[in-house]
């Protein structure tokens, strides 16, 4: 019998339920653990309070004096939180966060001890950080990086340790990690989006971008988890026969939540809410086990701390539950896997979401103009925008008919389109009062109302305006927002920065009032960005056809996805708005590959294992039972034995059979694995792990599946589907 599976359910089963006691309100424990706002006001001078502030709205540097006063204030504070170390806290290209605790603790030259943050420590540090990955971007005779406070993502407490946002970049300046690009974006957007804000309000100073992601995770239970070298190596499961019930009863979806993963959730929330992370939204999800959790949207740069952040709360207060966290895309085959839905918009320092229609006209004449530009970005750039989601992991879901395709394009729904195709009638030049008060009331007029009952929405979609805002679909759950949010924000700056040259030109030279030239321009980027718009269903075969057709990009792999970051256009475009240069970008695309083929190396190692040392011994273990039956009543009834045992000699030739094609497959893929680890060239290298090596996985696979059904339950080994999602 298989200790360490039926150990694993045993451990699973009867443990003690973890109370979470909820006193007291959530508002009031809402960042308690935070270095914001009410804390400066208590521990920082006027001056420091101001000069902190005025980085965070305009960018302004902090002088050492000033940081010297943040430090010794933020320090005293951390103390006083229970905290004994610091550290920055950064975003390395391996798509999580890392740190590097420092104790307070120092010694004077005298032997005395204190407690020591300088505004120094603050500001910079340089970790011993040459291991990870760069893309080259680092040679190691130069191996220095360099981490610096990001002072628009507040300071917190985790645990005993002040943690400090920081960007990550080398000697030479190039960024090291995923916030440094994010926050230049985020700059170039605040400039462009501004800029053309101030047609419409001259009061506007500032446009942030904003970011509500949704988190989708599966919970399964540790012990069964860990029984699993797969789950605990790839973070999927390779091989495993579908639970004969999976999601096809829909009775998950928003169902009541089961108690022990409710205790989870409770548990995590509290410590979200100190950390200053808004949670607000939990339930079920489609497949057994699946979960998610979503805040209140925020500013980009923090929602995209908070996200890496929580990713990390989550696994640990996992392990205080004995549960374990799956972020993976497609952690199980025949179910679901999980993404994370970017919702992004902008929002003016006055108030204003700029993706949402006012009560005037020209408010939502603003509203059509950021509205149409989104579009006309993403069009432009819908190849780019797909390959910031590209990951070995991501590869297994867009497409796959739970998710969007690999294909880029955008629903608004009817009623929007019929407002863009009325635009697309507007006269060429001056616009007579006629048509100005036609405008007016029936077509901008009309939107507020439409939206009022726009709740249409069609989940097919990778990129949908869904009332307010627009929604990325195809972000993988595992993945760091930063890299989307950085590409879109940089398209969305790059399209407004030429849509106001184009309006100036017009105002200018043409002499057209601002609303005419914003009308003309609009109505020519509707035009020439219709292939973009889709509003049928993206996951039928037809509109794959349709798509090549409009010539729109359908990469489903990631060696494919990640092509485009290196062409001429894309470099120039990072560079144009100095959010990337040439070595920045180069460098991505090479850990982007880099990590594309360790991780499908990795899969293929554990598969060798899994197929040696679990399938093939439990295989043989019950075909030996079955000899052993054979021989038994061979014994007993002589040749009558024979028309006895037709089963059992059919069940010994099927398990051969599955048997033999499964080490054939297994010996096979290992030698694919060697010849493209002899290749040189990392994007042939890339191309030949696609598609010379993983599609042994799916043969492997179906040969485990069939022996995992044919043989006792006593001897498979792995945690099987229905104790993996279906224990809670
Ligand atoms: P759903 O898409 O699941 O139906 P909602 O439309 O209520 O749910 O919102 C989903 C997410 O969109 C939430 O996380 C929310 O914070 C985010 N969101 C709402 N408004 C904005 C906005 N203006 N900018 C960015 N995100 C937003
Ligand atoms: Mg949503």
């Amino acid at each position: 019998m298989s200790q360490l599976r039926f150990g694993a359910i045993r451990e699973s089963q009867g443990k003690p339920r973890i109370q979470i006691e909820e006193k007291g309100r959530r508002s009031e424990l809402f960042g308690v653990n935070v270095f914001n706002k009410n804390k400066m006001l208590q521990y920082l001078t006027k001056d420091a309070l101001e000069s902190v502030e005025n980085a965070v709205f305009a960018g302004t540097k902090i002088d050492r004096k000033i940081a010297d006063q943040v430090a010794e204030a933020m320090k005293g504070w951390a103390i006083s939180m229970g905290a004994t170390h610091y550290t920055h806290w950064f975003q390395p290209l391996t798509g999580s966060t890392a740190e590097k605790h420092d104790a307070f603790f120092d010694l004077l030259p005298d032997g005395r001890a204190l407690e020591k943050f300088g505004g120094g420590q603050l500001v910079q540090q340089e970790p011993d950080a040459s291991s990870f990955p760069s893309g080259g971007l680092r040679n190691t005779f130069e191996a220095r990086g360099y981490t610096a406070w990001d002072p628009t993502s507040p300071a917190f407490v985790y645990g005993t340790t002040l943690c400090i946002p920081t960007i990550f970049v080398s000697y030479t300046g190039e960024a090291l990690d995923n916030k440094a690009p994010l926050l230049r974006a985020l700059n170039v957007i605040d400039e462009a989006a501004t800029s053309v804000a101030r047609y419409f309000d001259k009061n506007v100073s500032k446009v942030h971008a904003t970011l509500g992601w949704e988190q989708e995770y599966f919970l399964i239970d540790k012990a069964l988890a860990d029984s699993r070298p797969d789950i605990m190596l790839t973070g999927r499961t390779l091989v495993g026969h579908p639970a004969a019930k999976g999601q096809q009863l829909d009775d998950h979806y928003f169902g009541v939540i089961p108690a022990r993963v409710l205790s989870y959730m409770s548990d995590l929330e509290k410590e979200c809410t100190k950390l200053g992370i808004p949670v607000k939204t939990r339930h079920n999800e489609v497949a057994p086990n699946q979960f998610e959790l979503a805040p209140v949207f925020e500013e980009a740069n923090l929602a995209v701390d908070h996200n890496l952040l929580l990713m990390d709360v989550m696994d640990k207060v996992a392990e205080r539950h004995s549960l374990k966290v799956l972020f993976h895309e497609k952690p199980f085959e025949g179910i679901n896997g999980s993404g994370k839905h970017n919702n992004w918009s902008l929002a003016t320092d006055t108030g204003v979401n700029l993706l949402s229609p006012g009560t005037t006209p020209m408010k939502n004449l603003q509203f059509l103009t950021f509205f149409v530009n989104t579009i006309k970005a993403v069009d432009t750039y819908e190849e780019l925008l797909r390959s910031s989601i590209a990951s070995a992991s991501n590869d297994h879901r867009l497409g796959a008919n739970e998710a969007p395709p690999a294909i880029m394009s955008i629903f608004i729904g009817d009623q929007l389109s019929s407002v863009l195709d009325e635009l697309e009638g507007v006269s060429h030049g001056k616009l007579s009062p006629e048509e100005k008060t036609e405008l007016k009331l029936n077509v901008v007029g009309k939107i507020p109302e439409i939206l009022l009952d726009n709740t249409d929405r069609n989940r097919t979609s990778p990129f949908a305006f869904t009332g307010n805002k627009f929604e990325m679909r195809g972000v993988g759950s595992k993945t760091n927002c930063a890299k989307p949010m950085t590409v879109l924000n940089t398209i969305v700056a790059k399209q407004l920065i030429d849509f106001k040259k184009e309006v100036d030109v017009l105002i200018e030279k043409k002499n057209l009032k601002k609303d005419e030239a914003v009308f003309n321009v609009l109505r020519e980027y509707i035009k020439t960005s219709k292939r973009i718009r889709f509003d049928g269903d993206g996951y039928s075969a037809d509109w794959e056809k349709e798509a090549k057709k409009r010539k729109l990009s359908n990469n489903r792999s990631t060696p494919e996805a990640l092509q485009v970051l290196d062409t001429k256009e894309s470099l120039a475009l990072f560079k144009a708005l100095n959010v990337m240069n040439q070595v920045e970008v180069t460098a991505r695309k090479k850990v982007e590959l880099e990590t594309y083929i360790m991780n499908i190396q990795i899969e293929g190692r554990v598969f060798f294992e899994l197929v040696y040392n679990y399938i093939v011994p439990a295989a043989i273990a019950y075909q030996n039972s079955i000899i052993q039956n054979v021989k038994g009543l061979k014994e007993i009834y002589g040749n009558a034995h024979k028309e006895m045992t037709t089963g059992q000699m059919s069940l010994l030739e099927e398990l051969s059979n599955h048997l033999n094609a499964l080490k054939q497959k297994t010996d096979a893929m290992v030698t694919a694995r060697k010849t493209a680890n002899a290749i040189t060239d990392i994007d042939k290298k890339a191309v030949a792990y696609c598609d010379k090596v993983k599609p042994f996985f799916d043969e492997i696979r179906f040969h485990s599946d069939r022996i995992e059904r044919l043989v006792d339950n006593h001897v498979w080994p792995l945690a099987k589907y229905r104790e993996l999602l279906f224990i809670r």
